[in-house]
C-alpha cells in the first residue's frame, strides 16, 4: 500500500509507527505533509523512513489512501484544496473529530470512497478502539484497505455513521474515564499510607488484571465484580459508598455528555 498523511501530528505519528511496526506498509511508501510545523515533519521523516512531502500535490501521486489527520477547525480548507486532486482509485480516510461524511462529500464529491474513522489515544501503544463508518463509493476492497490501516493501531469495528457519536463518548473519550480512575485511586493511596510510586505499581497492575479478566471472562462486568464483594467484605464496604454517591449513574451520564457535545460539534 501507498498511503499520505495531511498533517503529521500525534495521531499521524501512532498510525505511522503502528502500520511500520505491522508491516502493512513499507516506511518508504508514506508520504506525509504537514503545513505548520516544518520541523515536526523532518522529524518524522528521520526516525520512520518515510517520505516528507513539501506540497499536498505530492501526496496524491498514486496512492491508495489519503489520511485526513488535521485538526477539525483545518479540515475544511484542506478538503476543498484536496478537490481537484484526488482521484476515485483513492481512499479518503479522515479522523478529524465531527466532520461528517456529508460534509466531505460535499467538498470533494460523492464519486469518492470515504472512511470516517473514531480512534482513541490509545493509538499510541497500538491499542486503539476505532469505529470506522464508509459512504456508498467505497467498496469491499477499500473497506478492506481501512481496515487494514487502523488494525495496526488496535481494535477496528464498522458502524453506521450516526453511531461515531456514540463511539466518541464512549471510547473516543473513554481514556479519560480510566485515567480519571487512576487519578482517584493515586490520591486515595497517599491517604492511607502508600507512597506514589508503590501506589503506581498496584493501580497499574490492577487495572490490567481487570481489563484482561474482563476481556478472557464469559462473566459479565457486574458478575465478576459481584464475584469479587463477599458479604460484609471489604469490596462490599467500597462498593457501598460508590452506590451511595450514585457513580455508576455519574459515569452513564458523562458518557452521554460526551456523546451529545460530539454531536453538537459535527
Ligand atoms: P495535532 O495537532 O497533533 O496534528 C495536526 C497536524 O496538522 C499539526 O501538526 C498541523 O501542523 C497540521 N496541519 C494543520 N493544517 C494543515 C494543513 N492545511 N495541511 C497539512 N497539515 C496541516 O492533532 P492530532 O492530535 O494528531 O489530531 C489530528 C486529528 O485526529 C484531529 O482531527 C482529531 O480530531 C483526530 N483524532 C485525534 C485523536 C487523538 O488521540 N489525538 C483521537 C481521535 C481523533
Amino acid at each position: 500500500m501507498k498511503i499520505s498523511f495531511i498533517g503529521a501530528g500525534s495521531m499521524a505519528e501512532a498510525m505511522i509507527s503502528g502500520m511500520l511496526e505491522k508491516r502493512i506498509v513499507k516506511a518508504g511508501d508514506i508520504r506525509a505533509h504537514n503545513r505548520t510545523n516544518k520541523k515536526r515533519l523532518r522529524t518524522l521523516e528521520q526516525k520512520y523512513g518515510i517520505r516528507a512531502a513539501d506540497g499536498l500535490d505530492q501526496l496524491f501521486e498514486g496512492p491508495d489512501a489519503v489520511i485526513l489527520a488535521v485538526k477539525p477547525k483545518d479540515a475544511p480548507d484542506v478538503l476543498e484544496s484536496v478537490r481537484p486532486l484526488i482521484s476515485p482509485d483513492t481512499l479518503l480516510v479522515s479522523v478529524a473529530a465531527g466532520i461528517t461524511i456529508p460534509f466531505i462529500e460535499n467538498k470533494i464529491g460523492r464519486h469518492i470512497p470515504v472512511a470516517r474513522a473514531m480512534p482513541n489515544t490509545s493509538a499510541k501503544v497500538g491499542l486503539s478502539a476505532t469505529g470506522i463508518a464508509f459512504n456508498i463509493a467505497a467498496t469491499k476492497q477499500h473497506r478492506h484497505r481501512a481496515f487494514a490501516i487502523f488494525s495496526a493501531v488496535g481494535m477496528t469495528t464498522a458502524v453506521k455513521e450516526e453511531q461515531l457519536d456514540a463511539v466518541t463518548g464512549l471510547s473516543g473519550s473513554g481514556p479519560a474515564y480510566i485515567y480519571y480512575i487512576a487519578e482517584a485511586l493515586q490520591q486515595s493511596a497517599a491517604e492511607i499510607g502508600l507512597d506514589a510510586q508503590t501506589a503506581k505499581q498496584f493501580i497499574l497492575q490492577t487495572i490490567i488484571g481487570a481489563a484482561e479478566m474482563l476481556k478472557t471472562s464469559a462473566e459479565p462486568p457486574e458478575a465478576l465484580r459481584k464475584a469479587v464483594t463477599s458479604p460484609n467484605g471489604t469490596t462490599e464496604a467500597a462498593i457501598r459508598v460508590l452506590d451511595e454517591r450514585e457513580v455508576k449513574q455519574a459515569f452513564i451520564d458523562c458518557v452521554k455528555a460526551a456523546a451529545k457535545r460530539a454531536n453538537e460539534l459535527s
